[in-house]
């Protein structure tokens, strides 16, 4: 047994924000005092590929490139001058999460258009890809994966000018086929499996940390109006995010 403390750094999963209290919601109060918070404990929020080479640090991502990213999140991203990774399923940009396979309770969303997309990428918002339709990967026939794999990059660097390295399995669902694919094509692959970085998962296989299980540190957004309790909140998600870096 290896005694010795693993470096370990976090990827951060977020979805959309909104008020619906859903699987896939974060309040969007809670995510800028979230922010805020990392901001103040000190932790070192930095882009994707950092975040592997630097222990404690932490990354932000964003699956599916909600509307409500461009409306909530970039904003104060913006302000406190954190990166942020944004991925983004191709056949549906300008469009809706209506893609198959929704679990129930997920409510349906309008998604970034190319315009917008464009603009944040302008800004400094890394993208990356999340297949094209949002389908099992792992049920599809090559020349099918083929097409779900590549052609995001294609279309995001026609679109935006900007060429993407980075791809999110979608609902995190991947096999070693996908992965020999993934691998040929982008640098990174992200999928949803709770964990952290300790530098020895693979490069195609990244976990990351869904920011449902953050939301309990921070209590209900309404127990955030008080200075003194917004305080004491900020303070729980910060040592909550210093224990999930510990591995604890
Ligand atoms: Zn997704």
């Amino acid at each position: 047994m290896d005694a010795d403390p693993r470096p370990t750094s976090a990827l951060l999963t977020f979805h959309s924000l909104d008020r619906t209290g859903s699987v896939i919601s974060f309040d969007p109060e809670a995510f800028r005092a979230a922010m805020e918070a990392l901001r103040e404990a000190g932790v070192a929020v930095v882009g994707l590929r950092e975040a592997l080479r630097r222990p404690g640090s932490i990354a932000l991502t964003f699956d599916d490139a909600f509307v409500n990213f461009a409306e909530e999140a970039w904003p104060v991203l913006a302000r406190l001058n954190l990166p942020a990774t944004l991925f983004v399923v191709t056949g549906h940009a300008g469009g809706h999460n209506d893609w198959p396979r929704q679990p129930s309770g997920i409510p349906r969303l309008p998604l970034l258009d190319w315009p917008r997309l464009r603009e944040l990428a302008a800004s400094g918002v890394e993208l990356g890809a999340h297949s094209h339709t949002h389908p099992d990967l792992r049920a599809l026939a090559p020349a099918q994966l083929l097409h779900e794999l590549a052609r995001p990059a294609r279309i995001i660097e026609e679109q935006t000018g900007f060429h993407p390295t980075a791809y999110a399995y979608p609902g995190g669902l991947a096999n070693s086929t996908v992965r020999s694919g993934t691998a040929a094509l982008y640098e990174v692959a992200c999928g949803t499996r709770l964990g952290y970085w300790t530098g020895r998962e693979p490069l195609h296989d990244l976990p990351r940390l869904d920011a449902y299980y953050l939301r309990g540190s921070l209590g209900p957004a309404h127990a955030l109006t008080g200075r003194g309790r917004r305080w004491i909140a900020l303070r729980a998600f910060a040592r909550r995010i210093r224990e999930l870096l510990q591995g604890r």
